[in-house]
């Protein structure tokens, strides 16, 4: 039996176990910093098959690295876990939470994990078998709902010694990115006033709130200045409890969002100046308190060319007829417009014509080849940091019918589906056969290598975090 078949055949008899895992994760969802249960089960799994365990990369309790092989090369593997609040759901087109307020598997990591689990374990039976040498790592990536968990890895520098790395996300289509995100940071305002009677003696008092407001004026005035991809998004997340009391205190929490991390740094540090006048102007005193941040992916086109071709060799999903039903079920539920809007970005994303009559189709079993010209996410991803450390690649498969929006009940319900376990098995092959490749074609990596040097030029990760910013 030749290695692919190995690979293929290996993972293929890890089906039922996969399922079962990816679904016990999806029974027990937990939240960033919190997901004891599924990196515990990963790691136990990792660790009966003869992988070396080290837990707290990042200063997390629940991020762990799992090793087998020795020496060079080196490929990673990124796995997350964590859930989303409030998106409990039951394996239903209505929504019909499993428990009221609590965690869901609105982002399907718990396939995300569980694939990236099932490439390196059936990479490690051939590599033994072969006796190839070379190192492969499964990295238990925490908290990526949060973009905390790689950040906080990075700094550590546990991604540093990498050759590549590869990684996929849950999505509606079989498909290669090679698209950039957004770079990003996340930190919260606090506003510190004084508390006086609003009727009685308010010229006794400085009003927290009042920093609050001024500084989202001045954020409003920044936007026109700024890269017009940018993104600048806010919760007040305290401010105040009556309106007779003038507030002691106030906080507001952003997210600023730009294409390249210079321009987040330059904005982030625009948006300080105005804290302070905002605290000036009302009279107040604030801090600044950093939660965390990430960079823009750099996209590797040798290492998304290479799980393309890989998802191409596999090309065996096939959906049943109650699978689709059930999916159309749930399209059914979406806001409007949302099938649209997952139909033009898979056009936008790949190189094949795409016919509008397919739009009909819930599920989408094809393999497309990505656009040379693809477009920017809006969103930001942590992955992107471990982009600018080593040549990392990604895709996406199917696991949610076209359109599903993202980080929603819906996602909740087709991540706990067959429909979920079949995107994420064929995930799991395409990695596999990817990291075999990067392993025993040393051109592939020389390649992958070359194009990341090229791409990043004089430029070098730099953690976001400040020295005492701790992961929360
Ligand atoms: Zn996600």
């Amino acid at each position: 039996m030749d290695a692919k078949t190995t690979i293929l055949k290996g993972i293929q008899a890890k089906d039922e176990e996969l399922s079962y895992i990816a679904k016990e994760i999806w029974d027990h969802p937990q939240v960033a910093l919190q997901e004891d249960f599924a990196a515990n089960l990963l790691a136990e799994k990792l660790a009966a098959a003869g992988f070396a365990i080290s837990w707290g990369a990042g200063g997390m309790d629940t991020a762990f690295i799992a090793e087998w092989g020795a020496g060079a090369p080196i490929i990673g593997f990124l796995g997350e876990y964590d859930a989303l609040p409030g998106l409990s759901q039951a394996l239903s087109s209505e929504r019909t939470p499993l428990e009221t307020g609590g965690a869901g598997h609105g982002c399907g990591h718990n396939l995300f994990g569980t694939a990236c689990m099932g490439a390196v374990l059936a990479l490690k039976e051939t590599l033994e078998q072969g006796g190839i040498p070379g190192t492969i790592r499964f990295y238990g990536c925490p908290a990526e709902e949060t973009l905390v968990g790689k950040t906080f890895m990075a700094r550590d520098g546990v991604f540093d010694d990498l050759s590549a790395a590869i990684s996929w996300h849950p999505g509606d289509s079989n498909i290669a990115w090679n698209g950039s995100s957004l770079a990003m940071n996340s930190f919260k305002v606090n506003f510190h006033g004084v508390a006086a009677h609003a009727g009685g003696s308010p010229w006794l008092g400085r009003s927290a709130l009042d920093g609050v407001m001024l500084m989202d004026a001045g954020v409003n005035y920044m936007r026109e200045h700024v890269p017009p991809e940018s993104r600048i998004h806010s919760v007040v997340t305290s401010g105040g409890q009556a309106p007779n009391v003038v507030p002691a205190f106030a906080q507001v929490w952003y997210f600023v969002r730009a294409p390249e991390r210079e321009q987040v740094e330059r904005m982030y540090q625009w948006m300080c100046d105005i804290a302070q006048g905002a605290a000036l102007m009302s009279g107040t005193r604030h801090e600044i308190e950093f939660l965390t941040g990430c960079y823009n992916l750099l996209p590797n086109d040798v290492m998304s060319d290479l799980l393309y071709e890989k998802m191409a060799e596999v090309d065996d999903m096939a959906f049943s007829a109650q699978e689709r039903d059930f999916a159309k079920a749930l399209q059914a539920t979406f806001p409007e417009g949302s099938v649209r809007r997952g139909f033009d970005w898979m056009r936008l994303s790949t190189s094949e014509e795409l016919d509008a009559a397919a739009m009909g189709d819930p599920l989408w079993e094809g393999v497309f080849p990505h656009s040379p010209t693809p477009p920017l996410m809006g969103g930001s991803t942590e992955v992107a940091d471990v982009s600018w450390i080593a040549p990392t690649g990604q895709i996406s498969t199917t696991c949610w019918p076209l359109g599903t929006p993202g980080h929603s009940w819906q996602t909740v319900a087709a991540s706990g589906s067959s429909i979920g376990a079949k995107g994420m098995l064929f995930a799991a092959k395409a990695m596999a056969l990817a990291g075999y490749d990067l392993l025993t074609k040393p051109a592939l990596l020389v390649a992958a290598k070359a194009e990341f040097t090229r791409a990043r030029g004089d430029r070098r990760y730099n953690t976001p975090l400040p020295p005492a910013a701790r992961p929360q």
